[in-house]
């Protein structure tokens, strides 16, 4: 036998395999009550794995929806069949251990289904990730309950991705001409809608500038950016951030020399930024990716089926886990999610034609598939 073991973004993973297929894939969380031990006699070979590994990469990013692998897993015939039922359920779906159990001829089945599935020794490659209660609970999971949720929630979120951008196109955002446009942007969007910020921008003549904000009066600004609503708090707002921005001499490059956390951390002690506007900065200006949470994003995902933490960084942090920290993904589905708010998926939503309804723009995954659980 052979074995290796490398880290991922989720956990370390071992590889167990042999010229028969591959026999164990170890998810080292140290949660779970899957216990894993090497054996003396297994000889550590990383060549021998790297296709497996190379997959399992692939997986993480995004880029792969499905195995190809040759696996050996060892268990009883019941086990087997659950396991080789298992591969049937599509990437980023969810099914029952009633529904396994259903498929395997056996609706009263569901226990030894969840056995099967708790003894399943090639997690991810065998998605028995996907399987969840019948109320709707993760139920159990052999390597802790925490990265199952993730695993799930990774799926669900590419997918998102993928169904949004191949509806509305790539957005290429944040829609301003500059940097500090775009801070400015970030400030005036707050509570008001980014027709009125265009409004309020124009009113500038293309004159705005850290110079200019610095230079005039808060009554000035005021009434230039009227438009955007809430114009005199926002003066002040912007006024706080131009000092902020002053102490780096008004330059970019300065403030992305200073660690992200730290900037985020300094950026939230500016009177009138929030989270979702220090994440805007962040993410837009800056070039340091923090997924924004907003009142479209969170009704999204509520309509979604998502688990949805009430509390900002909860929520963030629960997207910033399942997807890879990639700058590109986090702006594009930031403002994918933005655009389908205002298109489809309004306060009283536009459930025909929405491109999340249903698998159907997802090759390989069946057209019939519901994706959206809310939708109407
Ligand atoms: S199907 Fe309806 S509720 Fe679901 S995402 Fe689309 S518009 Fe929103």
């Amino acid at each position: 036998m052979y074995y290796t073991r490398f880290d991922t973004r989720f956990c370390e993973i071992i590889l167990v395999g042999d010229e028969q297929g591959l026999s164990h894939l170890h998810l080292n969380t140290g949660e779970g009550k899957r216990s894993f031990e090497l054996s003396d006699e297994w000889i550590k070979n990383e060549d021998y794995f790297s296709d497996t590994r190379i997959q399992i990469e692939e997986y993480l990013s995004g880029s792969r929806k499905r195995f190809d692998v040759k696996i050996n897993p060892q268990g009883t015939d019941f086990q087997k069949k659950v396991w080789s039922q298992l591969c049937n359920i599509p990437y980023g779906m969810v099914r029952t251990y009633k529904d396994i159990a259903q498929a395997n001829g056996n609706a009263n089945a569901s226990r030894a289904v969840g056995m099967a599935n708790s003894k399943n020794p090639i997690p991810l490659i065998i998605p028995c990730h996907r399987v969840i209660g019948t109320n709707g609970n993760l139920t159990g999971f052999a390597h802790g309950l925490a990265i199952k949720e993730r695993i799930i929630n990774h799926e669900k979120l590419m997918i998102l991705f993928e169904l949004l951008l191949s509806y509305y196109g790539k957005q290429d955002w944040w829609p301003s001409e500059t940097h500090y446009e775009m801070m400015v942007g970030a400030v005036l969007t707050q509570n008001t809608t980014w027709k009125n910020v265009v409004k309020a921008l124009n009113n500038f003549n293309g004159h705005l500038s850290p110079r200019l904000i610095k230079e005039i009066s808060s009554t000035e600004l005021a009434e230039i950016i009227r438009p955007s609503g809430y114009f005199n708090q926002k003066a002040i707002k912007l006024k706080a951030l131009n000092d902020w921005y002053e102490r780096y001499d008004f330059s970019i490059e300065k403030v992305r020399s200073i660690d992200g956390e730290a900037m985020r951390e300094e950026l939230l002690t500016v009177h009138g930024v929030g989270r979702e506007t220090a994440d805007s900065i962040m993410t837009y200006a800056v070039g340091k990716p923090y997924f924004i949470i907003d009142t479209y994003t969170r009704r999204l995902f509520h309509r979604l089926g998502f688990d949805v933490p009430t509390r900002y960084d909860d929520f963030r942090k629960m997207i910033e886990e399942a997807i890879p920290k990639d700058l590109y993904l986090y702006n594009e589905l930031h403002a994918l999610i933005v655009q389908h708010a205002t298109e489809h998926c309004l306060k009283a939503p536009k459930c025909e034609g929405c491109p999340l309804a249903t698998l159907k723009n997802i090759q390989g995954d069946g057209s019939s598939a519901v994706f959206c659980v809310k939708r109407i």
